[in-house]
């Protein structure tokens, strides 16, 4: 967190949302993809010096895809803190992001496994979900969060393999990881898949990521009817604009970026922090009447 940001204590102290983080504008910052946390100006906040746990996850086992940075790396602070045994999966591009996390779950007391590789094959989809059950002794949660977004405002400019992309990261390996997963689940044990605002109001540049963010929500709803004889768990999380690295690295155009969350009634964007308690709630037996649910994190935007 920059010193930019208020100091905040925990995730339970009282404070107006409208300031309770930075505001548009931001300055110009592109990155080539997949981008890293380290270079956002301002530094997101994921929890780092704030999320307190209250073993709400004690024991439990998790993956978490796209563990390196934004949402996946507050999910990945917040689920160690409250007692999990911690696998994140990331690029290798991104390894210095990826060491940070492995450092915080460390330092939460829990066990890190470290699993980089491309998700755009349904073998690496595979042999990381038999690494992730193997080192950590089985699997409990399982956090869908990769993603990959390209703006684009003509479709003529959307390219065969930019699509093809975006449907392998977002669809395909969403897929390959569950069918992977779900011999390894007991009852109890919870999916997560992180869906976008974009399902359900998509924006113009967005075509292709917003089709797949559509198709994470039916994903995760016809899976918790197909699980749920099982007893486990399959719910949908539809974030808005969250400061991460994905925007600055050609998520957004740039102007966009310094513009950022400025349209939604809250104002900002939101910080990754400011998501780990929904997934913590998913995961836990909190929510153990919870299936089939979409949860909409979006700064006030109807989804
Ligand atoms: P992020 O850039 O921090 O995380 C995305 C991660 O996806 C990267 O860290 C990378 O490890 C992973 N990834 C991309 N391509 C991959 C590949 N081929 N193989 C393996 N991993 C790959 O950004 P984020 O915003 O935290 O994104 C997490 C999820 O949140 C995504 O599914 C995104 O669609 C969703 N989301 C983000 C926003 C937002 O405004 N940031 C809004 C709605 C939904
Ligand atoms: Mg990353």
């Amino acid at each position: 967190m920059s010193d930019q940001q208020p100091d905040i204590q925990n995730q339970f102290e009282m404070r107006d949302p409208l300031r309770q983080y930075p505001q548009p504008p931001f300055p110009r910052q592109p990155q080539e993809a997949p981008g890293l946390a380290s270079a956002m100006q301002p530094r997101p906040d994921h929890g780092e010096s704030s999320y307190q746990g209250l073993g709400r996850l004690q024991g439990r086992r998790a993956l978490i895809t796209g563990g390196d940075s934004g949402i996946g790396r507050a999910v990945a602070i917040a689920y160690a803190r409250e007692g999990a045994d911690v696998a994140i999966n990331y690029l290798p591009e991104e390894e210095s992001d990826a060491q940070e996390v492995v450092r915080l779950i460390e330092e939460a007391g829990r066990k890190a496994v470290a699993l980089p590789g491309d998700l755009r094959t349904r073998e690496f989809c595979d042999s990381l979900i038999e690494q992730a059950a193997q080192q950590l002794g089985g699997l409990d949660i399982l956090v869908i969060n990769a993603g990959k977004q390209v703006s684009q405002d003509d479709i003529a400019d959307i390219t065969d393999e930019q699509f093809d992309d975006t449907m392998k990261v977002n669809i395909y390996a969403m897929f390959w990881l569950s069918r992977a997963a779900a011999p390894h689940l007991q009852p109890g044990a919870s999916v997560i898949i992180t869906s976008s605002i974009q399902a359900s109001k998509p924006s113009k540049n967005l075509l292709d990521y917003a089709s797949t963010k559509a198709a994470n929500v039916a994903f995760a709803q016809a899976l918790s009817g197909q699980l749920a004889e099982k007893g486990i768990r399959v719910n949908a999380v539809a974030p808005g604009p969250i400061w991460t690295p994905l925007q600055p690295s050609g998520g957004q155009p740039q102007e966009k970026v310094q513009q950022f969350g400025e349209s939604v009634p809250l104002a900002r964007p939101g910080q990754p922090a400011e998501l780990a308690s929904a997934y913590v709630y998913l995961a836990s037996q909190e929510s153990s009447y919870v299936t089939g649910a979409v949860l909409p994190i979006t700064g006030g935007t109807l989804f």
